[in-house]
C-alpha cells in the first residue's frame, strides 16, 4: 500500500548515519544559532536520495549552525543536524512523507477531466442559497438553509446539480488512468479497496478553498469547542458502497474535528449511518445513553451532512441490493489538538460522558453542601 509507511528508514544506508542503536544515548549538542548565518554558507550538497531528511530542510537547517559545526565536514553536519532533527520528526515519518512525496510525482501527469477543480470558482459549484447563507455569516442565516435533526448533525444542500456527476466521473476516470498505467493507488483506512483521496489528483485546491471559506464559517457557529480556531488540514475522499464494492466500516470516529459528509448518489435502500453520542479520547468506547445519544440518519442524495469527527458512528448494515457513492471531508485543527492536550477541562461541554460526570460531580457537591445546611440549622435548633 503506497504510503503506508514499511518503516525502512534510512539508517540502514553506508551514508552517515542519522537513525541508529548508537545514536540513543542522549549527547549534549551545541545550541544553534538564533540568527541565520546567510554569509559563511559552505558548498557542501546535499541532494541525496539516501538520506534520511531533504535537502531543503538540510541547507535551510544549515544556516544556523553554530560556528564550531559549520566547521565540520559534510558528514558530521549531517549528523549533527539529523539528531536536531529526530527531535521533532521521526525518521518514519520522514519515510512516510517521502513515499508520499514519491507518489504524487507518479501521478502528477494525470490531468483531470473538470480543469475548474484548479480554479475554484464558488458559483459553479455552490448552490446560490447555500452562498447567500454564507456571506450573510450569522446563526440564523445558516439556519434557515440547515435543519439539526439531532444536537451537533447538521443536514443542508450546497452544491449545484451538476457537482455530483462530474466529481463521480472525475474518480473514476483517475482510478481508471491509474490501473491503466498500473499504479496502485494510495488507500487511507476509511477508503477501503474502491475509494481515492481527492486531495492527491488535483482537488486539493478545490477541497481547501471549501474548508476555509465555506467550512469554516459554519464551524465557528455550531462547533463553540473548537473556540474560532482555524480549520487548517483537510483530506478528502470518494468512497463507494455496495455492488460487492467495499465491506462497510464498524462503529469509528473519524480523524477529524469536523467531518463533511455529501451524498452524492443512491440507488435503492440503504445507506443509514447510525450515531451514538460524542466522546472524548478518554471515553471513546464508554457506552451511550440509548434515548438521547442515539440517531438513525438516511443518506439523500444531494444532502450533506457535517458532524463532529468525534461523534461515534456507524454504518448500517443491509442486505438489499444498494449502491452509493459519497464525499467526505475531513476538516483539522492543528490548534484544538494542542488545547485539548493541555487543558484537562476542556471536555465537560461535549463529551456525553465528561458532561454526566461533571454533572454527577455537581449533584454530589450540591448534596454535600445541603447536608451540612440541614446540619448547621439541626445545630441552631437545638441550641
Ligand atoms: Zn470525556
Amino acid at each position: 500500500m503506497v504510503g503506508g509507511g514499511d518503516g525502512t528508514g534510512g539508517g540502514r544506508h553506508s551514508e552517515p548515519s542519522v537513525h541508529n542503536s548508537e545514536d540513543t544515548e542522549e549527547m549534549p549538542i551545541p545550541r544553534l544559532s538564533l540568527v541565520p548565518n546567510n554569509e559563511e554558507v559552505s558548498s557542501d550538497s546535499y541532494d541525496d536520495p539516501k538520506l534520511v531528511y531533504s535537502s531543503i530542510v538540510l541547507r535551510s537547517l544549515e544556516k544556523y549552525l553554530p560556528p564550531e559545526i559549520l566547521e565540520l565536514n559534510r558528514n558530521e553536519k549531517i549528523k549533527y543536524m539529523s539528531d536536531v532533527l529526530r527531535k521533532y520528526i521521526s525518521p518514519e515519518d520522514c519515510n512516510k512523507a517521502q513515499l508520499y512525496k514519491n507518489y504524487r510525482e507518479m501521478i502528477s501527469s494525470y490531468e483531470p477531466c473538470y480543469r475548474g477543480w484548479y480554479n475554484f470558482d464558488p458559483k459553479l459549484f455552490l448552490l446560490p442559497s447555500f452562498l447567500e447563507a454564507i456571506s450573510v455569516n450569522t446563526e440564523a442565516s445558516f439556519r434557515r438553509i440547515i435543519y439539526e435533526p439531532h444536537p451537533s448533525v447538521f443536514v443542508f444542500e450546497m452544491f449545484q446539480p451538476d457537482f455530483f456527476d462530474k466529481l463521480i466521473v472525475e474518480a473514476e476516470t483517475f482510478r481508471k488512468w491509474a490501473q491503466e498505467k498500473n499504479y496502485q493507488i494510495r488507500r487511507l483506512n476509511n477508503t477501503g479497496n474502491y475509494g481515492v483521496v481527492l486531495d492527491d489528483f488535483g482537488l486539493d485546491i478545490f477541497l481547501n478553498k471549501l474548508t476555509q471559506d465555506f467550512i469554516f464559517p459554519l464551524c465557528k457557529v455550531f462547533f463553540h469547542e473548537l473556540r474560532g480556531a482555524m480549520l487548517d488540514s483537510h483530506n478528502g475522499f470518494f468512497n463507494e458502497y455496495g455492488h460487492e464494492r467495499d465491506p462497510e466500516l464498524g462503529k469509528h470516529i473519524d480523524h477529524s474535528e469536523i467531518t463533511l459528509n455529501v451524498c452524492l448518489k443512491k440507488q435503492l435502500e440503504g445507506g443509514e449511518i447510525l450515531f451514538t453520542g460524542t466522546r472524548c479520547k478518554k471515553h471513546m468506547w464508554t457506552k451511550y445513553k440509548a434515548e438521547q445519544e442515539m440517531f438513525r440518519y438516511t443518506h439523500i442524495p444531494g444532502k450533506a451532512i457535517l458532524h463532529r469527527g468525534r461523534h461515534r458512528h456507524s454504518p448500517i448494515a443491509t442486505t438489499a441490493p444498494r449502491y452509493r457513492a459519497n464525499m467526505i471531508l475531513y476538516c483539522r485543527s492543528s490548534l484544538f489538538r494542542e488545547m485539548e492536550t493541555y487543558q484537562k477541562d476542556y471536555f465537560s461541554d461535549w463529551c456525553g460522558q465528561c458532561a454526566q460526570e461533571s454533572k454527577f460531580k455537581e449533584s454530589q457537591f450540591l448534596d454535600t453542601r445541603r447536608e451540612e445546611m440541614i446540619r448547621i440549622e439541626d445545630g441552631a435548633n437545638t441550641r
